[in-house]
């Protein structure tokens, strides 16, 4: 799979938010979300404060950037911890509803659409939440794997 570092995309929405809300962009600002680009997502409040400390950052940098990020929509929340210092962050998703299939075997993603399943989750109510986007995930095995998976069980078999 070929992931492209997200980070020119990203500060381009990142200047466009401070242009939009009078912000100064600020250099500390801009390394953390270089390092958000490289690390592996998610990735924690904790681990942010740890690599950014090691460039001079000071924590309450990294906290007031995380809650930049977030408003401007670069960076979502995707943890369960309560404490600040836990929490996980990762790339905010686009926008548009996805629903991506993902081969346990060797990690390939392939996103479909269907509008079946698209509007059953439009329509649900949720108790005391309202629903901006979502990423649908199912997991199995891909055509490919399948395929390969076959062959050994026949050569396994032949060696029987
Ligand atoms: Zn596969």
């Amino acid at each position: 799979m070929i992931t492209v570092n997200p980070y020119d995309r990203l500060m381009a929405k990142l200047v466009a938010y401070a242009k939009r809300n009078h912000l100064r962009m600020t250099p500390q600002r801009n390394a953390v979300l270089e390092i958000c680009c490289n690390e592996p997502t998610p990735i924690s409040t904790a681990r942010l404060v740890l690599i950014a400390g090691e460039r001079g950052i000071s924590r309450p940098t990294v906290y007031n950037a995380i809650d930049t990020f977030v408003h401007a929509e670069i960076l979502q929340c995707v943890g369960k911890a309560v404490d600040k210092k836990y929490r996980q962050y990762d790339f905010f998703f686009q926008k548009h509803t996805c629903i991506q299939l993902v081969c346990t075997r060797c990690g390939r993603i392939s996103k479909i659409k269907d509008n079946n399943i698209s509007k059953a989750i439009h329509n649900r109510q949720f108790n005391n939440f309202v629903m901006q986007h979502y990423t649908l995930t199912v997991y199995g095995k891909c055509k490919v794997c399948r395929s390969l998976l076959a062959k050994e069980n026949i050569s396994k078999n032949q060696e029987a």
